[in-house]
């Protein structure tokens, strides 16, 4: 069986068996839908099981316990059926696929019959008016810039509605594409129908009547249909306009699910269609759209039927053709009309590839046209020698990791490339990031330039201040080598070594530093005395010049918003940038979102490094981890105690931490010293109880996921996470990396709000590696990317309908926009022209910045 299917299968039996609660998947199955799509598209599920699984589990949370039962019931048939057909289908040779149609009794108006039959992308293609680039002149490019209200029957109210959902012009509405689908292509006769069909049928209409029921609150229109098989009642709640179309005696396509009602199968609120009308709701795979209160269903897909019909076929392609060929994709026209309307399922994935393959392109094309512009820019050389560099290392207290000396071997190259450096450094928690960005800082320094580094908060830019201080200004370390400013292949030993900085020329600015301290920096990144600052955001808040700034490192970029590091860049002309992250990043993820940065995995730890002991507890094994943190904090260690976010508002989340921590102080640990920390605490009084911690005042640190990344509290042995299963395994890895700084053995534990031993298995893995890219992945798969993209969401608001965890579509994009772009980067030959202004249009005309 598929494993997306058997993934499936697993859920629903777990979720049957904790009593439809919608916990058997982390954040309920409205989570998983996404990633499982992509998986199941991936291992060509049929689409229609595919969106009959996505749109049930995506409405799941909002269900009452019977109905959850019943779907829960539902697609597990479904799928024990589709797995029995699978396997037929696996020992026969595949059967040509045919239209699943049922013979009706009434014979088939041609219509339907043309609705439901495969068509292949040829014909589709051969049907269309054949659209050339040279063809289409700009008048009609530029009328899909034309407002909504030149459509027949769309007036300034009804456009006022479509302005709602964001739909202004012609082309938006033609890339408003269906939130989902229902399948009416099954024409059925009525004695063969079956309660829960979702089916189109054909038929005349025997009566209709309307009447108030329910003390008047309800309009009940009713309506008896027949077919020669059998007679079928209708019902339609407060529609009453419905019976002015209906009329006695005509035929009529209704479509809708079989319902049952006093033991007789009825159809709730059918759609209705007549049959000479084009049927755009009925006998076909039928769009819905995501709406506003004003507009109906029906009528959008009439109006989404005049744009479509018209417009898709009138739309300029920007695809060149070579990569319509290479990627084996449809014309965007097609694509449009196919997925607006679709004629088959088959056309419908055919539609959903192109088109989410537009959007990874066009963000790959992006990506690489910003770095393309970093590399357009010149940059100063800062040359190195192998006798400086190697008298630098010499005199850390550690010789550095392979993977540390290629991350700065990779930044070594960049500065001198005659380009300004541009380079995400992605290094776990402890890998040593900082030693690599002294060293980095120093090769600048060293011909006089100037560095700044930029953290998230003053603790964390305090830490790596006193790093620094003591990797550059201290001798504290055995000497067997120094440097000289010449370049020299063997450094001559001297007795009097000099440390690459003096202390002086080393600062640290952050919002608490004194303002006489503040004048002082300014004055001395003025005029280049000092040559290395470090400090927060009060470093691009504050008016500080440089006389000659080289180098900009940003820690933890995540944190940071576009603009903040665009401003502390523009106050030096390109300087080198060094952005450092302790998330791993998976690679489909790194591909997409830092395409533009080079990349320098450090992907090993410092030897000697323990290995965190991680422990899965179970809730009533609590006083077990309690014992253990009495143990560590008479020993003198300290423990970080982490409860997850359990409501969405900060106010509940805050509340519960408080009462937590009151808990833990009176009745649990009344001998020690706990310090509490949550969201609602301002970013002083957080860095406070930090500091304190930090300090050793508190032994015992409370806190909600607030608790900030890379603080380093070498004394901390214990991480206790409560609520695990609500983190993500990355998130718990971050957390798990804020012990076992120091020598001591260190211990994560990690406890789940309920015993459910399926439900923890996915936590089990935590306890078996410690590879941060292996958490990522898994978190990748199990919770989409959203974790992962932080403040950098520039160009994935158009993405809608790929996903970044789709590997091999974002490589095959990517592969197709490096072509291009080696040819023809700035996009200025004649048939790159429309992609060009297709590029512009989808980043927005900004000048996006590098993170
Ligand atoms: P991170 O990558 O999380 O920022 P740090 O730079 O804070 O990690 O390094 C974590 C610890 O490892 C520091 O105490 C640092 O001195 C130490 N360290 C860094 N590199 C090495 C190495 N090559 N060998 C031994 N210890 C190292
Ligand atoms: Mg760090």
């Amino acid at each position: 069986m598929k494993s997306s299917l058997q993934k499936l299968q697993k859920f629903l039996k777990l979720e049957a068996e904790r009593g439809y609660d919608n916990r058997a998947v982390v954040g309920g199955f409205e989570r998983m839908v996404d990633a499982w799509q992509i998986e199941a598209r991936n291992e060509e599920l049929p689409e229609d099981l595919i969106q009959v699984v996505s749109e049930r589990l995506r409405d799941y949370q909002r269900l009452n316990q019977t109905s959850r039962k019943e779907i829960i019931e539902g697609l597990w048939k479904r799928i024990q059926r589709f797995s029995g057909v699978d396997r037929e289908v696996e020992k026969i040779e595949e059967p040509p696929r045919k239209p699943h149609l049922a013979p009706p009794t009434a014979p088939s108006e041609p219509k339907i019959q043309d609705a439901v039959s495969p068509e292949t992308n040829k014909e589709i293609s051969a049907r269309l008016p054949v659209r050339s680039r040279k063809k289409i002149s700009e008048e009609e490019k530029a009328a899909l810039d034309a407002s909504v209200t030149v459509l027949q029957g769309v007036g300034p109210r009804n456009a006022s509605a479509l302005s709602r959902v964001g739909l202004h012009t012609l082309r938006d509405m033609l890339f408003y594409f269906p939130r989902r689908y229902i399948d009416y292509t099954q024409l059925k006769a009525i004695n063969r129908l079956q309660y829960g069909d979702e089916v189109t049928l054909l038929g005349t209409l025997q009566s209709v009547t309307k009447r108030r029921v329910r003390d008047n609150q309800v309009q009940l229109v009713e309506a008896v249909v027949s077919d020669g098989s059998g007679a079928l009642k209708l019902t339609w709640f407060n529609q009453p306009w419905i019976v002015k179309r209906l009329q006695s005696g005509t035929q009529y396509t209704f479509a809708g699910k079989i319902d049952q009602y006093l033991g007789r199968l009825v159809i709730n609120n059918p759609e209705v269609e007549q049959v000479e009308q084009q049927q755009l709701s009925t006998s076909r795979i039928v769009p819905i759209y995501s709406l506003t209160d004003q507009i109906t269903q029906r009528w959008l897909r009439r109006i989404m039927n005049q744009v479509v019909t018209f417009w898709a076929p009138r739309t300029c392609d920007p695809m060149p053709e070579e990569v319509l060929e290479s990627a084996r994709l449809i014309d965007l026209s097609s694509a449009l009309q196919q997925m607006h309307f679709p004629d088959s399922w088959e056309q419908y994935k055919l539609a959903r590839q192109r088109l989410a393959f537009d959007e990874i392109f066009l963000l790959q094309l992006g990506v690489l046209s910003q770095k393309h512009a970093w590399q357009e820019r010149t940059a100063r050389d800062f040359e190195t020698s192998e006798g400086w560099l190697e008298a630098q290392l010499k005199r850390l207290p550690f010789p550095l990791t392979s993977a540390q000396q290629r991350a700065l071997q990779d930044a070594r190259k960049d500065l001198v490339s005659g380009h300004p450096m541009n380079r995400l450094l992605q290094g776990d928690v402890g890998a040593g990031k900082t030693v690599i960005a002294a060293l980095i800082a120093t090769m600048v320094t060293h011909h006089g330039a100037q560095a700044a580094l930029m953290a998230p908060t003053s603790i964390l830019a305090e830490q790596h201040y006193n790093k620094m201080l003591q990797l550059l200004t201290e001798l504290t370390f055995p000497i067997s080598a120094t440097f000289d400013t010449e370049d020299s292949v063997e450094p001559p030993l001297t007795t009097q070594p000099i440390p690459p900085l003096q202390p002086h020329e080393i600062r640290l600015m952050i919002g608490d530093t004194p303002e006489t301290e503040k004048r002082e920096i300014r004055e001395g990144l003025a005029n280049g005395t000092i040559k290395f600052v470090i400090g927060t955001h009060a470093l691009i808040e504050d008016p500080v010049t440089f006389s000659d700034l080289e180098l900009v490192i940003v820690d933890e970029q995540h944190r940071f918003g576009v603009e903040q590091r665009a401003v502390l860049r523009s106050k030096g002309t390109n300087p080198h940038l060094l952005v450092m992250t302790a998330t791993p990043i998976p690679r489909s993820l790194a591909l997409s979102v830092y395409g533009d940065l080079d990349l320098s995995v450090m992907d090993e730890l410092p030897p000697g490094r323990q290995v965190i002991s991680t422990h899965l507890l179970l809730p009533s094994e609590r006083e077990r981890a309690y014992q253990l943190i009495r143990k560590q904090v008479d020993q003198g260690f300290q423990v970080f105690i982490i409860y997850p976010l359990v409501e969405e508002s900060q106010a509940s989340e805050a509340k519960a931490a408080v009462e937590e921590h009151a808990r833990l102080k009176d009745e649990i640990f009344p001998d020690y010293k706990l310090g509490l920390l949550h969201g609602r605490l301002s970013q002083e009084e957080k860095e406070n109880v930090m500091a304190r911690f930090h300090n050793g005042e508190f032994q015992i640190l409370v806190s909600t996921s607030v608790v900030e990344v890379g603080v380093d509290v070498p004394n901390a042995t214990v991480m206790l996470i409560e609520g695990a299963n609500r983190f993500g395994l990355a998130q718990l890895h971050q957390f798990r990396g804020r012990v076992g700084r120091g020598s001591e053995k260190a211990f994560c534990l990690l406890i789940p709000e309920s015993a459910d031993a399926a439900e923890n298995e996915r936590l089990q893995v935590m306890a078996t590696t410690n590879d941060g890219f292996v958490l990522a992945e898994r978190d990748l798969e199990q919770r989409g990317p959203g974790e992962f993209l932080g403040t950098r969401q520039s160009g994935f608001s158009g993405l809608r309908l790929a996903s970044l965890t789709d590997v091999r579509l974002i490589e095959k994009a990517r592969a197709e926009a490096i072509k291009i772009f080696e040819r023809d980067p700035n996009l200025t030959q004649p048939e790159n022209k429309l992609l060009s202004e297709e590029l512009k249009f989808y980043w927005g005309g900004g000048q996006g910045d590098i993170s």
